[in-house]
């Protein structure tokens, strides 16, 4: 992909003409690993060789010398290549594959020496992938170029296996969370690299490709952009600065480049504008695990939790919509009515859930088809689609229910109704009438177009029909000639058609009286193969018929398929459409099964969520037998001003869920959809903030403390006042007064100078009579109770801080032997004593040999044997006490 000569390509002189159209060839590669056809195989040489050897894990061998040294080699086999594919791009590899270019028996014609020509017909790379087996069906799959001009930046994005194309301008200090939203597959930048976009990738770790600065000019990029969409200026497309121009001209030149000269068909360009979204950064995202959770997974996420659409592409758009929540109060009224029509009418709800489940992919296929890998099934997707939209398109205008459609509906049913009219109504019926109902993967298998459909073709089908008829006539024929009744005709594709016999019967064939009739062809070890002229003939006409069949239902397919792109925007649109209506009926049914409320959203600052859930952890509970979750109570903000509220109580009673849910609500609430409450007000959060424990970011060669001021330092100097920030534990991770002094400031600056609506989890209790100061700072504490020495908790958020930690009593629970229990509350009981003293208390010390153990065994037996009420003991009960009398003893 590249001008540079190979690093592996040795002199010329000494290559055979194969190794050196090889290294010709690989040059041009440039990175990418290099799949050089040889017959039904994909080799790969040299360094690309022992990359992928150890990659996809196969047999690393050798192929010839180059001065002296042998020439590393693998291969996959060409009819499995796309699951190999797969398992690179995966891992971040790109991969240029390189076709033949002729039938070797062309290149034979030249001169036995000479190399079947052969090129670069494709660059596979993660950001340009189209092919089924190698996309997520619910991930977007996004190509990502940054730009810079001056101080302004842009990033511009195409998903090639939907036509998608986006651009946006952003300051240099957005571009890591303008990334983390967009998760993109791929990402292109100026070679070489500025500044200001090297700081903002810094913390990514994905596939990154260079272009040469110069291809980043203003000029040439507004070329490429023109010639793309095939317009002579960039006036229809509203107004792009510098960077977003450069940014959109270097996609456009990558994309050519990796599908080698085409450029697919483009939906016009979306401006995204980072004002109208509620700014997410990659750390708050992490933690609330929007799409992913931390493993990485979509199960367990919010994105999974919720996820209710029946198609993929329903699938990727409510990921879009999760990742980045409105800001337009009126767009997200428009979205909730929508919902809130589908959810009240359960009868609509129902029949449209039931069409969309029999929807494919509608967005891929055609993509597949735009770039030229389409198949059979793809354009049998075409038609199935357009039949469903057309029977969605009628079921809402059945509709005759208590509720008026929305416009958002009536318009999405009008752009589903285009299937029934013209040309889509044609194509599809085309479609469906053209392919039979069992479809190969590939065209060039053939058998797919249905009999009645071509009459050309089924004439060439009916010669070879009866060419099959005249085989079993023929061998019948010589069975009865030379009295083999074992006699059959096989085909083999060396061979052709060839009769059989065993060895045995072989001398009925070649006796004087049929020697001049059968031919001997081939001896094995049981069988004699042999032919005969008449034979040879009627291989020659199957052969033909069969290529002649093949040849036109490659001409069919190709009609077909240029009948899809001649209506490529109309059915674009209706796959917009019917991801969207998928959207709608997903989250309504959600809201309906999880009893969700439409949360009320305005220009306000207030947060108000009565009995919110926490839909993941609600999920988890739920599959457990006799737990539920316990809905809770948040007030942030009310008309006249924003609170700050700290959250109090033992480790496990629920803080960090309760902080969660309300920032999950928050984001739910704001990208239209329904929330997990009885009921929910929500002023517009302009921009959240999640801090919820801290983990070694060891990639990054930061510790734990380092993580956590980074991010609380990008709290304290990006919230405003309309943000809303959610920090557990600020401080933790250092000393007990370093880390309160940071916790005290923190809140203070969130208190005076930010004032937003935060909720602050601590296990500095100290912190909590800061309410007497600080007027709009709120105390709650999540509600336990001890129990025989177990603390229970109750989930539930209470007004005022917390009476005491219980780290003890979750220690027990957690199984710290009870001897180190013990020893643990001795040392708390003297450190309280001993008030804000931290000086070490004096006690014997654990190692100490004599003492110890019979101090913390008595101390031990002291405390268990107040608990007892031999009264209220059942027999079972005291039987149990001496075994774990018993069991004291042996722990201390
Ligand atoms: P720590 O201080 O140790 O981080 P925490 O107070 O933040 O703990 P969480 O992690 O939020 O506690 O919750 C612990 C567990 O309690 C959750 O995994 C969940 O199973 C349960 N839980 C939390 N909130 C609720 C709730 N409202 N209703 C029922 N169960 C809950």
């Amino acid at each position: 992909m590249d001008g540079s000569s190979s690093p592996t390509a040795p002199k010329s002189a000494k290559l055979t003409p194969m190794m050196a159209q090889y290294h010709a060839i690989k040059a041009r590669a440039g990175d990418a690993l290099l799949f050089y056809r040889m017959g039904d195989f994909y080799e790969l040489f040299f360094e690309d060789a022992i990359k992928a050897a150890g990659a996809l894990d196969i047999t690393l061998t050798r192929r010839g010398k180059k001065e002296g040294e042998d020439i590393p080699m693998c291969g996959v086999p060409f009819h499995a290549a796309d699951t190999y594919l797969a398992r690179l791009i995966r891992q971040g590899f790109s991969v240029a594959i390189c076709e033949q270019m002729e039938d070797p028996a062309e290149a034979k014609k030249r001169g036995a020496k000479s190399v079947v020509a052969r090129d670069i017909v494709r660059v596979v790379t993660p950001g340009t992938v189209t092919e089924e087996a190698l996309l997520n069906p619910r991930a977007a799959n996004w190509l990502a170029t940054v730009s810079a001009a001056g101080s302004r930046m842009a990033l511009a994005a195409a998903d090639l296996s939907t036509g998608d194309v986006q651009v946006q301008a952003l300051e240099a200090t957005q571009l890591a969370d303008v990334i983390s939203a967009l998760e993109p597959a791929e990402l292109v930048h100026p070679d070489p690299l500025p500044e200001a976009i090297a700081s903002g990738l810094s913390s990514f770790n994905l596939p990154v490709t260079a272009m040469p600065a110069h291809q980043f000019e203003l000029k040439r990029a507004t070329r490429r952009v023109c010639d793309a969409y095939g317009v002579n200026t960039l006036e229809g497309f509203g107004e792009l600065g510098r960077a977003e121009v450069t940014a959109l001209g270097v996609l456009i030149d990558y994309i050519e480049l990796t599908q080698c000269g085409r450029i697919p068909p483009l939906r016009p360009v979306r401006h995204v504008q980072i004002s109208d979204r509620m700014v997410i950064d990659g750390a708050t995202r992490r933690s609330l695990e929007l799409t992913l959770t931390e493993a990485g997974d979509r199960k367990g996420s919010l994105l999974g939790a919720i996820d209710r659409t029946r198609t993929a592409s329903g699938g990727r758009l409510l990921s879009k919509w999760l990742s980045s929540p409105l800001l337009n109060v009126a767009e997200i009224r428009h979205r909730q009515d929508a919902l809130q029509f589908l959810a009240e009418e359960p009868g609509l709800r129902t029949d449209l859930t039931e069409i969309l489940a029999d929807m494919p992919d509608l967005e891929r296929g055609l993509s597949r088809i735009a770039v030229g890998r389409g198949g059979p099934r793809d354009l049998a997707l075409i038609g199935r689609a357009l039949n469903g939209a057309g029977g969605l398109a009628r079921r809402l205008s059945q509709h005759n229910g208590a509720f008026e459609p929305p416009d958002s509906i009536t318009r999405l049913g009008e752009r589903c109704a285009s299937a029934g009219h013209s040309p889509l109504n044609e194509l599809g019926a085309d479609v469906t009438a053209a392919l039979k109902a069992d479809l190969p993967y590939l065209a060039r298998d053939g058998n797919f177009i249905s009999e009645g459909y071509d009459q050309d073709l089924d004439e060439t089908n009916a010669l070879r029909q009866n060419s099959r008829r005249i085989l079993t006539e023929l061998e019948g024929q010589y069975r009865q000639l030379t009295g083999v009744k074992s006699l059959k005709i096989r085909h083999s594709k060396v061979l052709g058609y060839f009769i059989e016999v065993t060895q045995a019967n072989a001398a009925a064939l070649t006796n004087e009286e049929h020697s001049a009739l059968f031919r001997h062809r081939q001896t094995l070890a049981s069988a004699m193969r042999f032919g005969t002229d008449e034979l040879a003939d009627l291989d020659s006409r199957i052969a033909a018929a069969a290529e002649k069949s093949l040849s036109i239902e490659l001409m069919l397919f190709e009609r077909l398929c240029q009948q899809v792109m001649d209506c490529h925007q109309e059915i674009s649109l209706l796959a917009e459409a019917l991801a969207e209506i998928d959207v709608y009926t997903g989250l309504s049914s959600l809201a309906v099964e999880g009893d969700y409320c439409r949360p009320v959203i305005d220009e306000s600052c207030y947060f108000h969520v009565q009995s919110g859930r926490h839909p993941v952890v609600e999920n988890a509970l739920g599959k457990s037998e006799g737990t539920s979750f316990i809905p809770n109570d948040c007030q942030l903000a009310d008309e006249k001003e924003n609170y700050l509220t700290i959250v109090t109580g033992p480790n496990m009673a629920g803080k960090s869920t309760f902080l969660r849910q309300n920032a999950v609500i928050s984001v739910l609430a704001q990208m239209g959809s329904y929330v997990p409450a009885k009921s929910a007000h929500i002023g517009i959060v302009d921009r959240l903030f999640s801090r919820v424990g801290a983990s070694d970011n060891l990639a990054r060669g930061q510790s734990t403390f380092m993580v956590e001021m980074l991010e609380t330092a990008a709290i304290l100097n990006q919230a405003t006042g309309r943000s809303f920030v959610i920090l557990d534990e600020v401080g933790r991770g250092t000393s007990t007064f370093d880390g309160m002094s940071i916790a005290w400031a923190t809140l203070e600056h969130l208190h005076e100078k930010i004032q937003c609506r935060a909720l602050f989890a601590t296990h500095y209790h100290e912190l909590t009579s800061l309410s007497e100061k600080m007027t709009r700072l709120r105390n709650v504490s999540m509600a336990a109770r001890e129990w025989k020495g177990d603390v229970i908790f109750l989930h539930e958020v209470r007004t005022g801080p917390a009476d005491r930690s219980y780290g003890l009593a979750v220690a027990k629970l957690a199984g710290i032997p009870a001897a180190v229990i013990i020893r643990a509350s001795r040392v708390l009981e003297e450190l309280e004593a001993g008030g804000q003293s931290t000086n070490m208390p004096e006690l014997p010390l654990f190692a100490e040999p004599h003492g110890f153990s019979e101090t913390v065994l008595t101390d031990a037996l002291h405390e268990r044997i107040d608990e007892i009420n031999p009264d209220r003991l059942s027999p079972r009960e005291a039987l149990d006490l001496i075994y774990e009398l018993k069991d004291l003893r042996e722990s201390v």
